[in-house]
């Protein structure tokens, strides 16, 4: 392109972006751990929770991981290393998912039980953590562990990028055939110094194969001598129905531990946007009363395991089971389970859209205020004018995209699941068996999501229920 392709080949481009985000990062922290510790009133209830959200969904759904691109984290790891070179390689029994599978459950715990969204001193204290985390990853090990192995939020872009409509590729496969320096790469390869730069994420770009582990750093634009990656425009999903081997990741079909993110993840879309809304609200206080429990600690717990964790593996290895008989699959029934869970992966990406695009466009005022309060702190401004915190109407436009996004989601996982069902047994009687239980579970999940769309919703940085 003209002139983006001009600027994002600058070596600098994402700096440019990283340190604003820095300096945004560090304002948050600073107001969460010394501002008023009501959300709508602080940077840290909102900002991360109404506005970021909404930004991070909508670039995956237009242009990719860009939150990966502009992340600040990573920021402290390379002044880190300019002092510190890494030592250790990523220990090869943690080279998967679980960890962070582990770490993604454990967020979506704290977020449900503790209300992270409503105190800005957990936010400033979980972006602290952050940084700590992925600087003490980073300058210990080589490549980039964290971003791979740890991060929570990168795996949640890694996952919804399927459904995005850029790529970074190989430009003419003919050029990297006849390569015989393989700089993409480099920085990869055991020992390899930093200074050596390549995709610190293991994918070789000749052998790379959608979005799935690129934080779109453009490292590997910057290190190929040849000029020979770009942004390539891809069908959003297409990388869910086929199961070649890819760089640094491997067949879908191999890896148990991606479906189980992709699994986690498109469950947890149904039901963090289900724990806002009135009757489910209603329901955990009803029974927290019933059961004379002094906080509804414990039937959160037991709901969101329920949600995220039992009912997900019960229903997916029903639908496993029941596929992989009816259609007499003669394939390994883990390798089905395991390329039909990642078809799910548009579904709840249409879901996380929805949810996160509800607080963004009901909400977008809910900084100023916030923003003047903050200011007025530091002498800069006359003082808050305390508009836009409550009696928000939700405009009838949204709750339409809102249905808009989960219809799209379902529809692209309805397709993925049928070209596995096909692509596993030809003939189609076998293939509609193959894919109707499967089916039959991603319509559940869409019904819930409808339903969900329509009931009163607590709003984040507000302070009414909404719709
Ligand atoms: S992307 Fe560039 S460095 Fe990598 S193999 Fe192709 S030509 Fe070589
Ligand atoms: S270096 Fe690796 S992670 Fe970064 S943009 Fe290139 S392929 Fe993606």
């Amino acid at each position: 392109m003209p002139v983006l392709g001009r600027v994002l080949r600058w070596r600098h481009a994402r700096l440019t972006v990283q340190l604003p985000m820095l300096l945004l990062a560090g304002i948050i922290v600073y107001d969460g751990l010394t501002g008023p510790q009501t959300a709508p009133l602080n940077l840290a209830g909102v900002a991360p929770w109404i506005h970021w959200r909404g930004l991070v969904v909508l670039g995956l759904l237009f242009v990719g991981n860009v939150s990966c691109f502009a992340c600040p984290f990573v920021l402290p790891r390379a002044v880190g290393r300019r002092h510190w070179s890494p030592r250790w390689n990523w220990p090869r029994r943690l080279r998967s998912k679980w960890l962070a599978v582990l770490l993604l459950l454990a967020f979506f715990w704290a977020y449900e039980v503790c209300a992270l969204w409503s105190s800005p001193w957990w936010t400033a204290w979980l972006v602290l953590g952050y940084f700590v985390t992925a600087f003490a990853v980073d300058v210990c090990f080589r490549g980039a562990a964290f971003c791979k192995y740890v991060c929570p939020i990168g795996q949640f872009n890694y996952v919804q990028s399927l459904m995005s409509p850029l790529e970074v590729t190989m430009r003419v496969p003919q050029v990297c055939a006849d390569c015989r320096t393989k700089d993409c790469i480099q920085a990869s390869l055991p020992r390899a110094d930093d200074a050596n730069r390549g995709c610190a994420l293991g994918l070789y770009l000749p052998h790379k194969a959608g979005n799935f582990d690129c934080t779109l750093c453009l490292e590997c634009v910057h290190a190929c001598p040849r000029d020979n990656i770009g942004l390539t425009p891809v069908v959003p999903g297409a990388e869910l129905w086929r199961d070649r081997p890819r760089a640094g990741i491997g067949r879908f079909a191999r890896r148990p531990d991606v479906a189980a993110l992709v699994l986690l993840l498109v469950f947890a879309a149904f039901a963090n946007a289900a724990g806002m809304v009135g009757p489910v609200l209603e329901v955990q206080d009803r029974l927290t009363a019933a059961l004379r429990l002094n906080s509804p600690f414990w039937i959160t717990t037991a709901l969101l395991l329920l949600a995220v964790v039992v009912l997900p593996l019960l229903l997916a290895g029903a639908a496993s089971a029941v596929s992989h008989a009816w259609s007499g699959d003669p394939g390994r029934r883990l390798d089905a389970a395991c390329r039909f869970i990642c078809a799910f992966a548009p579904l709840g990406f249409g879901m996380w859209l929805s949810h996160y695009c509800f607080h963004f466009f009901s909400s977008p005022e809910a900084l100023v205020p916030a923003g003047q309060r903050f200011l007025a702190d530091l002498g800069l401004h006359e003082g808050p004018t305390w508009i836009c915190n409550c009696c928000v109407t939700v405009a009838d436009w949204l709750l339409r995209l809102e249905i808009l996004f989960l219809d799209l989601g379902l529809l692209l996982s309805l397709y993925a699941v049928y070209r596995i069902a096909r692509e596993r047994r030809p003939e189609t009687a076998q293939a509609l068996k193959a894919f109707a239980p499967w089916a039959l579970i991603l319509t559940l999940l869409f019904t819930v999501g409808v339903w969900i769309m329509f009931q009163p919703m607590e709003m984040r940085g507000m302070t009414e229920l909404a719709r």
